[in-house]
């Protein structure tokens, strides 16, 4: 497997921001909606793919842009890391406006797309290139593996798949292959009746 590597060495933390396949990743929060059972963090492990993406505080605006250097050397930048980027939104906006100004070809999230559900308003508008975890093809199996703090989770996951399919460019929705329960082809025929595309994930693999 490739092994990631922190983009800068004079980052102020190496679990900030790090690369991997051509793309850079960011870790922005901790912080999750979700308590997902196949989570690293719920499995005393805050390592993904060799990469500690254990946060000691959440890095500021300034510290994510000075870890990601030089945006215009990656083919993308992706909001990803062990927590929901979206519990940082206006940062994470502040943060993807700079990131185009210093000249980004694209800025990518990887969201549990519980946003409007948490910011009670639809958030879609403000975003753009979009992978929504929607990890189960119903809702008693999407509790069962990601333990949702707020109730309707799962509807409001795929609304807002739904509503940010007029707004954003490109709208993926995932699931992981392998868990318990888990119809990879149901999933993948929501996300066709949603009109949006959809990708198959593997279990501990970012992307
Ligand atoms: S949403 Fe991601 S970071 Fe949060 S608990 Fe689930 S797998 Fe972990």
């Amino acid at each position: 497997m490739e092994s990631p590597a922190p983009p800068d060495s004079n980052a102020p933390s190496p679990t900030i921001a790090y690369s991997l396949r051509g793309s850079c990743y960011l870790n922005v929060t901790s912080r999750c909606t979700l308590r997902c059972t196949f989570c690293p963090k719920f499995n005393h492990s805050w390592n993904v793919g060799g990469v500690d993406l254990h946060l000691r505080r959440e890095p500021t605006i300034a510290e994510v842009l000075a870890a990601v250097g030089d945006p215009r050397v990656y083919r993308e930048v992706v909001f990803c890391g062990l927590g929901e980027p979206t519990l940082r939104l206006y940062d994470l906006l502040d943060i993807a406006a700079e990131l185009h100004q210093r000249g980004a070809e694209r800025v990518r999230l990887n969201t549990d797309g519980l946003a409007n559900l948490v910011y009670e308003r639809d958030v879609t508008p403000d975003l753009e290139g979009l992978s929504i975890s929607m990890n189960a093809q119903n809702e008693k199996i999407y509790n069962l593996h990601c333990r949702p703090s707020l109730p309707r989770s799962y509807p409001a996951m795929l609304e807002f798949a739904e509503r940010a399919r007029d707004f954003v460019a490109d709208v993926t929705l995932t699931a992981i292959d392998g868990l318990a329960g888990v119809d990879i082809s149901a999933c993948e025929r929501i996300a066709r009746r949603l009109g949006v595309k959809f990708r198959r994930r593997i279990l501990d693999q970012v992307g």
